[in-house]
């Protein structure tokens, strides 16, 4: 073997500002490093504080190990947002449409990174820079520089095909109305969805034009990263390698490389609650009793939704930890009176973040109400959950379809429409019904039957020889050399 083969491989990440890709990044970069290579993650000051902690851990327990961050200015209020706005979760308005001007603004103020990115690859000459899918103009400048760039989606093989073959056969311009279902043309599986599940943009509004760059440069990209793993959806990864992109690695899922309690606990934004009470609490359960409710680090849900979801949690008679994420000034109308008094010792509400993947892993957690965010979805199946589909945004419907047609492991809450941030309206009794229907009932141990197998899956995955460490093999080898 040549001895470019022990050359130590460098890669850079460059991960969109978001807990959403920050904490996948993190995974990938701490990953990366554990099979030898040296990791860059770049970052702006702010995000670059949230993702110090996490790195000093796992530095401390892998000395030899190289990760470190690379620090990128980013003068929010020269480029026309609040001051310290350098993360999504720092949006704080409530108003849909503030928020779609802000996310507009934010995304096109990131090419502001382009010089600073140039002239770090050209001084550090990295083997390759693994920069998110919200950076269309970092293939250009990696292009200029001849260091391969890969994409980073943050999202599963299902939703990226599902994506690609409704922008390619637009099924949603021949049906009657939004809510009739119909088939997404050529992807396997016979999926059926509705227009008023996806996201349709006006290709010429500025978010549509912005959406278009992003999907140009997937393909002049020199490939795909994908945090998945081959058995969990086998004929969307090989439609995805084989139609939608040149090259695609799956590497995933990045979440079960946590293994310790700290490295669990501590993966983005401290927790509002103490870890070790949390999980005393859940020691006291019995064995999959307890629903878990958590929306992702986006979704912000109207006080009617909050009580609704309350009222319904109530009536299910389930154990259950409720993650809601409110702002701190926010006045807490949204619990039905005497409510935590009543649902003492059966219900935990957790106000902010909590430690999730902890929490998904105990063996008392027997259910996951999601908003199917992939990263949330992920780490359900990588803790064998079945789980009640609730999607809110982004590409959360199609999601949702992986889980209830595909996989089999769970049931939709209902939602009917595609709604930014503050999702669809769901009533109190299809909360009770789809909680309980998760949780109890013949059909109900089939699927989680079926969830524990995927569970196994993926822990094979990842393990020496398993699909994503083979794929993350043949990715090193292929870059190294
Ligand atoms: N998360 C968490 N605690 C919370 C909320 C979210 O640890 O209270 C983590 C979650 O485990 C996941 C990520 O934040 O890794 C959210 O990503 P996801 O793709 O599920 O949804 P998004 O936030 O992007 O909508």
């Amino acid at each position: 073997m040549g001895s470019n083969h022990h050359r130590k491989l460098h890669v850079m990440f460059f991960p969109f500002m978001a807990y959403g890709h920050l904490i996948p990044t993190l995974d990938m970069a701490k990953l990366f490093s554990s099979r030898g290579a040296k990791s860059t993650i770049l970052t702006t000051p702010l995000n670059s504080k949230i993702l110090q902690k996490p790195i000093d851990t796992f530095k401390n327990l892998n000395p030899s190990l190289e990760i470190d961050i690379q620090i990128f200015d980013f003068p929010c209020v020269e480029l026309g947002l609040p001051e310290g706005c350098e993360n999504v979760d720092f949006f704080t308005s409530n108003n849909n449409d503030d928020r779609q001007y802000l996310t507009l603004k934010f995304f096109l103020s990131t090419r502001f990174f382009k010089d600073q990115l140039e002239k770090l690859l050209e001084t550090t000459r990295p083997d390759c820079l693994i920069a998110d899918m919200f950076f269309p103009w970092a293939t250009e400048a990696a292009e200029k520089l001849n260091v391969p760039r890969l994409v980073f989606h943050g999202t599963g093989y299902f939703s990226l095909c599902s994506e690609y073959c409704i922008r390619v056969h637009n099924p949603q311009n021949r049906v009657a109305s939004s809510c009739e279902p119909f088939v997404i043309p050529d992807l396997p599986g016979n999926i059926v969805i509705t227009k008023e599940q996806i996201a349709d943009r006006d290709e010429e509004s500025e978010m549509g034009k912005f959406m278009i760059e992003v999907k140009e440069s997937d393909v002049k990209s020199s490939g795909v990263i994908v945090n998945s793993f081959y058995e969990l959806e086998p004929d969307y990864a090989n439609f995805y390698k084989s139609v939608v992109v040149k090259r695609a690695w799956h590497i995933g899922p990045l979440s079960v490389y946590n293994r310790g309690f700290e490295e669990k606990a501590e993966r983005g934004k401290k927790a509002s609650i103490d870890e070790v009470e949390c999980l005393k609490w859940l020691d006291s359960k019995k064995p999959d009793s307890v629903i878990y409710i958590s929306f992702g680090s986006v979704a912000c849900f109207k006080n009617e939704q909050l009580f609704e979801i309350a009222a319904g949690l109530e009536t299910s008679g389930a154990n259950f930890i409720w993650v809601v994420r409110k702002n701190t000034d926010d006045k807490e109308e949204w619990l039905p009176e005497g409510f935590e008094e009543r649902v003492k010792g059966k219900g935990m509400i957790i106000r902010g973040w909590a430690p999730q993947v902890l929490i998904l892993d105990h063996q008392a957690t027997g259910g996951f109400v999601t908003h199917c965010g992939w990263n949330s979805l992920l780490e359900g199946v990588a803790a064998g959950l079945p789980m009640v589909t609730w999607p809110v945004g982004a590409e959360q419907f199609y999601n949702e379809k992986l889980v209830t047609q595909v996989l089999r492991t769970g049931v939709s809450v209902g939602a009917k429409k595609h709604v930014r941030t503050t999702g669809d309206f769901i009533s109190r009794e299809k909360v009770d019904k789809a909680v309980r229907e998760v949780l109890v009932g013949e059909e109900a141990d089939e699927r989680r039957e079926r969830a524990k197998k995927l569970a196994e899956m993926a822990k094979a995955a990842v393990e020496e020889g398993g699909s994503s460490f083979n794929e993350l093999n043949n990715f090193i080898e292929e870059f190294t050399s």
